[in-house]
């Protein structure tokens, strides 16, 4: 079988935890690949001395694929987001964040939503800047949103293409068009055509974005999935990993033209870092999401079988869930599963 090239970026925190179990489950689902193993974020700064490494930048462009790990964004000041740089370099337009119940006995039973977030604009270009009056140099503060009429339409576009190739019924546009006239109006205004174009074989409505956030907690089956522009799909989908077990069960892709990366929606963890009791589901679910960017469906229904019967049947669990694996255990339990 011939290997598949592919960047790996273990991350910070618990990155390299969770990876080792994922790298050992993709193993054993017999999918080889060559992994290029590049540096970002902390890791990269005190390997390279910059988070960002040009080599890892190459790798990506090389591969076109990355399987990565969390990485630490200092808050409030230090360098910018590695993860952010990353969508924009190349231009990875579509974060898509699945979110189904899998533990039963949660708050909710029937969850089953996407939510597909424009990544690349939105408050998330990086125009945020502090501004001096008088004598202080941080007495004011201005970030701006860029919203466009193309990138509106190709996320748009991808999310109803994404709900007619995945049996989906319904996408809801979600926006603050009452307040954010210009930016929120004109992706709402685009994403309605686009949606006009799909009907009615995919049902199309809107929402605002505070009264989403609301209807997630009260009924969040109503849901399918989900369009939305860059913070707001950030916020509603942590909001969306809470409904169903956290963020220890919640994967990510960004996906562009050219390349796509696969990880968790949780962060670096650091209360937890180096104490082996990390989850590491989000990432192999991650994992599972790159298999069927591959074509390798088969592989990705066995993974995720196999990780949902060790969470469910054999009630094997880390910390977040309720159990007592460590992270290691409960690797080792899904990948029994994978081989039996
Ligand atoms: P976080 O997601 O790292 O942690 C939030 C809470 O969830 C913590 O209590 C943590 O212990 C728990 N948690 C997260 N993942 C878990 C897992 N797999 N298993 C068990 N518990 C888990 O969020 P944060 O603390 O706000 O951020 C920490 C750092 O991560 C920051 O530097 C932030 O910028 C960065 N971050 C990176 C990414 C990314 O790389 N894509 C995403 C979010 C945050």
């Amino acid at each position: 079988m011939t290997k598949r090239a592919a960047t790996l970026i273990t991350g910070d925190g618990i990155g390299p935890e969770i990876t080792k179990v994922t790298l050992q489950a993709l193993d054993a689902l017999g999918v080889q690949f060559d992994w290029d193993e590049q540096y970002g974020g902390m890791a990269a700064v005190d390997k390279a001395g910059t988070p960002l490494p040009n080599a890892t930048l190459d790798s990506i462009r090389r591969t076109k694929l990355c399987l990565k790990g969390p990485l630490t964004t200092p808050v409030g000041g230090g360098y910018r987001s590695v993860n952010v740089a990353l969508r924009q370099e190349f231009d990875l337009y579509a974060n898509v964040r699945p979110t189904k119940t899998m533990v039963p006995g949660g708050r909710y039973e029937n969850v089953d939503l996407v939510i597909i977030r424009e990544n690349t604009e939105g408050l998330y270009v990086g125009l945020d800047h502090t501004f001096k009056v008088g004598g202080d140099r941080r007495a004011m503060a201005q970030a701006m949103s860029i919203v466009t009429r193309e990138g509106s339409e190709r996320i748009a576009r991808y999310a109803f293409e994404y709900a007619k190739t995945h049996g989906r019924k319904k996408v809801t546009i979600v926006h603050k068009a009452n307040i954010l006239k210009s930016t929120s109006g004109l992706f709402l205004e685009v994403a309605r055509r686009v949606a006009e174009q799909y009907a009615p074989a995919i049902l199309a409505e809107d929402k605002i974005v505070d009264n989403t956030a609301m209807q997630l907690v009260i009924k969040p089956e109503q849901f399918d999935v989900i369009v939305t522009t860059n913070l707001f799909g950030d916020i509603l989908s942590d909001e969306a990993a809470g409904l169903v077990g956290g963020l220890g069960l919640a994967p990510g892709a960004n996906i562009g033209t050219h390349a796509a990366i696969f990880e968790p929606v949780h962060g670096s963890a650091p209360d937890i870092a180096g104490k082996g009791i990390a989850n590491p589901s989000a990432q192999l679910l991650a994992a599972a999401m790159m298999l069927d960017h591959l074509n390798e469906l088969e592989a990705a229904k066995r993974l995720r079988v196999a990780l949902e019967t060790t969470i469910v049947q054999d009630q094997i669990r880390t910390a977040d869930l309720g159990g007592r694996a460590t992270t290691a255990e409960f690797g080792a339990a899904v990948v029994q599963r994978i081989r039996a």
